[in-house]
Protein backbone atom coordinates (compact mmCIF):
# COMPACT_ATOMS: atom_id res chain seq x y z
CA UNK A 1 0.00 0.00 0.00
CA UNK A 2 0.93 3.59 -0.74
CA UNK A 3 -0.37 6.82 0.87
CA UNK A 4 -3.49 8.04 -1.06
CA UNK A 5 -2.26 11.79 -0.88
CA UNK A 6 -1.34 12.94 -4.11
CA UNK A 7 1.02 15.98 -4.10
CA UNK A 8 -0.01 19.73 -3.76
CA UNK A 9 -3.80 18.68 -3.76
CA UNK A 10 -5.68 19.77 -0.85
CA UNK A 11 -7.87 17.66 1.71
CA UNK A 12 -10.17 17.78 4.51
CA UNK A 13 -8.35 17.28 7.84
CA UNK A 14 -11.19 15.57 9.54
CA UNK A 15 -12.45 13.32 6.83
CA UNK A 16 -9.96 12.47 4.26
CA UNK A 17 -6.90 12.19 6.96
CA UNK A 18 -8.02 11.31 10.72
CA UNK A 19 -11.37 9.48 10.07
CA UNK A 20 -9.37 6.94 7.99
CA UNK A 21 -5.84 6.48 9.69
CA UNK A 22 -7.07 8.45 13.32
CA UNK A 23 -4.52 10.41 15.07
CA UNK A 24 -5.37 13.77 16.86
CA UNK A 25 -7.57 16.41 14.56
CA UNK A 26 -6.68 19.63 16.42
CA UNK A 27 -2.81 20.61 16.68
CA UNK A 28 0.23 20.52 14.57
CA UNK A 29 1.93 17.15 14.97
CA UNK A 30 -0.61 14.29 15.01
CA UNK A 31 0.48 10.88 15.60
CA UNK A 32 -1.94 8.11 14.86
CA UNK A 33 -1.38 4.62 17.27
CA UNK A 34 -1.96 2.41 14.35
CA UNK A 35 -0.98 3.95 11.00
CA UNK A 36 2.68 3.69 10.10
CA UNK A 37 2.91 8.05 10.12
CA UNK A 38 2.95 11.09 11.63
CA UNK A 39 0.79 14.03 10.39
CA UNK A 40 2.48 17.62 10.35
CA UNK A 41 0.29 20.54 9.92
CA UNK A 42 1.98 24.05 9.39
CA UNK A 43 0.54 27.14 8.72
CA UNK A 44 -2.52 29.41 9.54
CA UNK A 45 -5.01 27.96 11.59
CA UNK A 46 -3.21 24.50 12.08
CA UNK A 47 -3.71 24.63 15.93
CA UNK A 48 0.27 25.34 15.57
CA UNK A 49 2.18 27.61 17.31
CA UNK A 50 5.39 27.42 14.20
CA UNK A 51 4.60 30.74 12.30
CA UNK A 52 8.45 30.54 11.86
CA UNK A 53 8.25 27.35 9.70
CA UNK A 54 9.94 28.38 7.18
CA UNK A 55 10.88 26.27 3.08
CA UNK A 56 14.94 26.53 2.42
CA UNK A 57 16.37 27.12 -0.58
CA UNK A 58 17.66 23.70 -0.76
CA UNK A 59 13.53 22.30 -0.34
CA UNK A 60 14.36 21.50 3.39
CA UNK A 61 11.64 22.90 5.56
CA UNK A 62 12.20 24.15 9.01
CA UNK A 63 9.57 22.99 11.80
CA UNK A 64 8.56 24.65 15.09
CA UNK A 65 7.96 21.40 17.29
CA UNK A 66 5.44 21.64 20.01
CA UNK A 67 4.60 23.08 23.06
CA UNK A 68 2.27 27.06 23.65
CA UNK A 69 4.29 28.31 26.57
CA UNK A 70 7.56 28.01 28.47
CA UNK A 71 10.54 25.93 27.02
CA UNK A 72 9.59 23.31 24.76
CA UNK A 73 10.77 19.61 25.66
CA UNK A 74 11.39 16.52 23.42
CA UNK A 75 8.46 14.69 24.41
CA UNK A 76 4.97 13.41 22.44
CA UNK A 77 5.18 14.60 19.43
CA UNK A 78 8.55 16.45 19.12
CA UNK A 79 9.47 12.56 20.16
CA UNK A 80 8.11 11.02 17.73
CA UNK A 81 9.10 13.10 14.87
CA UNK A 82 13.03 12.47 16.05
CA UNK A 83 12.13 9.13 16.36
CA UNK A 84 10.55 8.73 13.01
CA UNK A 85 12.78 6.89 11.57
CA UNK A 86 13.95 4.44 14.01
CA UNK A 87 9.87 3.72 14.42
CA UNK A 88 9.25 3.14 11.12
CA UNK A 89 6.86 6.26 10.71
CA UNK A 90 6.81 8.21 7.79
CA UNK A 91 6.49 12.36 8.46
CA UNK A 92 3.13 13.68 6.00
CA UNK A 93 3.62 17.43 6.17
CA UNK A 94 0.23 19.71 4.98
CA UNK A 95 -0.17 23.16 4.84
CA UNK A 96 -2.95 25.38 6.10
CA UNK A 97 -3.41 28.15 4.02
CA UNK A 98 -6.93 29.88 5.07
CA UNK A 99 -7.99 28.82 9.08
CA UNK A 100 -10.57 26.22 9.16
CA UNK A 101 -9.99 25.55 5.75
CA UNK A 102 -8.47 22.49 3.61
CA UNK A 103 -4.80 21.22 4.32
CA UNK A 104 -2.52 20.73 1.34
CA UNK A 105 -0.75 18.01 1.14
CA UNK A 106 3.11 19.60 0.85
CA UNK A 107 4.79 15.46 0.28
CA UNK A 108 6.93 13.06 2.76
CA UNK A 109 9.85 14.62 4.82
CA UNK A 110 12.70 12.98 6.43
CA UNK A 111 13.42 14.72 9.89
CA UNK A 112 17.64 15.49 8.91
CA UNK A 113 18.14 16.59 12.97
CA UNK A 114 17.00 19.27 15.08
CA UNK A 115 18.23 22.54 17.18
CA UNK A 116 16.80 24.80 19.79
CA UNK A 117 16.29 28.18 19.00
CA UNK A 118 15.26 31.06 20.83
CA UNK A 119 11.48 32.15 19.99
CA UNK A 120 8.29 33.61 21.53
CA UNK A 121 5.74 31.55 23.02
CA UNK A 122 1.91 32.11 22.69
CA UNK A 123 2.30 35.04 25.25
CA UNK A 124 5.13 37.08 23.39
CA UNK A 125 7.88 35.76 26.13
CA UNK A 126 11.01 34.14 24.56
CA UNK A 127 11.60 30.56 25.28
CA UNK A 128 13.70 27.45 23.59
CA UNK A 129 12.01 26.05 20.72
CA UNK A 130 12.50 22.93 18.76
CA UNK A 131 12.97 23.41 15.18
CA UNK A 132 13.51 20.22 13.23
CA UNK A 133 15.13 20.49 9.96
CA UNK A 134 12.89 17.94 7.40
CA UNK A 135 14.36 17.16 4.05
CA UNK A 136 11.67 16.33 1.21
CA UNK A 137 12.06 12.62 0.87
CA UNK A 138 11.75 12.91 -2.95
CA UNK A 139 15.23 13.83 -3.04
CA UNK A 140 15.98 10.46 -1.52
CA UNK A 141 13.64 7.88 -4.00
CA UNK A 142 15.59 4.60 -4.30
CA UNK A 143 15.77 6.43 -8.54
CA UNK A 144 17.17 9.45 -7.10
CA UNK A 145 19.72 7.12 -5.22
CA UNK A 146 20.67 5.27 -8.00
CA UNK A 147 21.16 7.90 -10.30
CA UNK A 148 23.30 10.22 -7.75
CA UNK A 149 24.93 7.30 -6.06
CA UNK A 150 27.41 5.14 -8.32
CA UNK A 151 29.09 2.87 -7.41
CA UNK A 152 28.85 1.58 -3.29
CA UNK A 153 32.11 1.67 -1.22
CA UNK A 154 34.09 -1.08 -1.53
CA UNK A 155 34.67 -1.73 2.33
CA UNK A 156 33.58 -5.30 4.33
CA UNK A 157 30.14 -5.72 5.21
CA UNK A 158 31.10 -5.40 8.94
CA UNK A 159 32.14 -1.91 8.44
CA UNK A 160 29.25 -1.16 5.94
CA UNK A 161 26.91 -2.24 8.58
CA UNK A 162 28.54 0.14 11.23
CA UNK A 163 27.81 2.63 8.87
CA UNK A 164 24.19 1.89 8.75
CA UNK A 165 23.49 2.03 12.40
CA UNK A 166 25.40 5.44 13.05
CA UNK A 167 23.10 6.49 10.01
CA UNK A 168 19.58 5.02 11.39
CA UNK A 169 20.53 7.10 14.84
CA UNK A 170 22.39 10.16 13.03
CA UNK A 171 19.06 12.48 14.04
CA UNK A 172 18.67 11.76 17.75
CA UNK A 173 21.03 14.34 19.09
CA UNK A 174 20.80 17.91 18.47
CA UNK A 175 22.65 19.52 15.84
CA UNK A 176 23.16 22.69 13.80
CA UNK A 177 21.12 22.45 10.56
CA UNK A 178 21.04 19.48 8.45
CA UNK A 179 21.43 19.77 4.50
CA UNK A 180 19.81 17.66 2.37
CA UNK A 181 22.98 16.05 1.02
CA UNK A 182 24.07 14.77 4.59
CA UNK A 183 20.52 12.95 4.67
CA UNK A 184 20.94 11.97 1.27
CA UNK A 185 24.31 10.23 2.72
CA UNK A 186 22.75 8.47 5.41
CA UNK A 187 20.00 6.90 3.29
CA UNK A 188 22.97 5.59 1.13
CA UNK A 189 24.99 4.36 3.55
CA UNK A 190 21.81 1.98 4.83
CA UNK A 191 20.92 1.52 1.53
CA UNK A 192 24.74 0.07 0.66
CA UNK A 193 24.62 -2.16 3.74
CA UNK A 194 21.20 -3.86 2.54
CA UNK A 195 22.63 -4.78 -0.68
CA UNK A 196 25.83 -5.71 0.35
CA UNK A 197 24.17 -7.76 3.16
CA UNK A 198 21.55 -9.45 0.61
CA UNK A 199 24.88 -10.55 -1.14
CA UNK A 200 22.66 -10.68 -4.93
CA UNK A 201 19.71 -12.56 -4.01
CA UNK A 202 15.95 -11.40 -3.04
CA UNK A 203 15.27 -10.99 0.72
CA UNK A 204 11.90 -11.95 0.37
CA UNK A 205 12.05 -15.18 -2.46
CA UNK A 206 16.05 -15.76 -2.21
CA UNK A 207 16.59 -16.05 -6.00
CA UNK A 208 19.11 -13.76 -8.07
CA UNK A 209 18.53 -10.76 -8.42
CA UNK A 210 16.72 -10.44 -12.11
CA UNK A 211 19.87 -8.43 -13.97
CA UNK A 212 23.40 -6.08 -13.39
CA UNK A 213 23.42 -2.55 -13.22
CA UNK A 214 25.58 -0.66 -15.74
CA UNK A 215 28.22 -0.87 -12.39
CA UNK A 216 27.84 -4.50 -12.15
CA UNK A 217 25.77 -5.22 -9.03
CA UNK A 218 22.91 -6.88 -8.95
CA UNK A 219 19.85 -4.63 -9.12
CA UNK A 220 18.02 -5.16 -5.80
CA UNK A 221 15.44 -2.63 -4.34
CA UNK A 222 15.40 -1.36 -0.57
CA UNK A 223 12.39 -1.65 0.53
CA UNK A 224 11.03 -0.48 4.08
CA UNK A 225 9.04 -2.54 5.59
CA UNK A 226 7.14 -0.90 8.16
CA UNK A 227 6.33 2.30 6.60
CA UNK A 228 4.57 3.02 3.30
CA UNK A 229 6.52 4.67 1.25
CA UNK A 230 10.64 4.09 0.21
CA UNK A 231 13.30 6.32 0.47
CA UNK A 232 15.44 8.12 3.29
CA UNK A 233 17.43 6.38 6.11
CA UNK A 234 15.89 3.42 8.10
CA UNK A 235 17.18 1.27 10.52
CA UNK A 236 18.79 -1.60 8.98
CA UNK A 237 16.44 -4.11 10.60
CA UNK A 238 13.42 -2.45 8.58
CA UNK A 239 15.06 -2.92 5.45
CA UNK A 240 14.59 -5.32 2.58
CA UNK A 241 16.58 -5.91 -0.53
CA UNK A 242 13.94 -7.19 -2.98
CA UNK A 243 13.68 -8.57 -6.68
CA UNK A 244 10.93 -5.76 -8.44
CA UNK A 245 8.42 -8.50 -8.49
CA UNK A 246 8.33 -8.95 -5.05
CA UNK A 247 9.18 -5.68 -4.19
CA UNK A 248 5.38 -4.46 -5.74
CA UNK A 249 4.16 -7.40 -4.20
CA UNK A 250 5.03 -5.80 -0.63
CA UNK A 251 3.30 -3.09 -2.19
CA UNK A 252 0.23 -3.98 -3.72
CA UNK A 253 -0.42 -7.98 -3.35
CA UNK A 254 -3.30 -9.51 -1.71
CA UNK A 255 -0.39 -11.09 1.03
CA UNK A 256 1.04 -8.57 1.38
CA UNK A 257 0.81 -8.40 5.51
CA UNK A 258 2.38 -12.40 5.07
CA UNK A 259 5.03 -11.23 3.22
CA UNK A 260 5.52 -8.66 5.65
CA UNK A 261 5.77 -10.58 8.70
CA UNK A 262 8.14 -13.02 6.55
CA UNK A 263 10.82 -10.19 5.57
CA UNK A 264 10.57 -8.64 9.32
CA UNK A 265 11.51 -12.60 10.52
CA UNK A 266 14.15 -12.72 8.08
CA UNK A 267 15.74 -9.25 8.96
CA UNK A 268 15.30 -9.83 12.50
CA UNK A 269 17.25 -13.19 12.68
CA UNK A 270 20.44 -10.80 10.99
CA UNK A 271 20.05 -7.92 12.74
CA UNK A 272 19.05 -8.24 15.96
ZN1 LIG B 1 12.01 -11.72 -4.92
ZN1 LIG C 1 8.90 -0.65 -0.89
Amino acid sequence: MLWPFELHRSYHRRNDIHARFGGQQQGGISTPADAPGIFIFTGHGAGHVGYQDVFEADGSFRYTGQGQLGDMRMISGNRAIRDHVQNGKDLLLFQQTKKGGPVRFEGLYVCGGWEMEQQPDMNGQPRQAIVFTLVPQNGLSVEAEDLAAGAPPDLPLAELRKRAFQAALASNEASPRVALASVMARSKAVRDYVLARAAGLCEACRNPAPFLTRTGRPYLEAHHIHKMSDGGPDHPASIAALCPNCHREAHFGKDQLTLKSELLEWVRKIEI
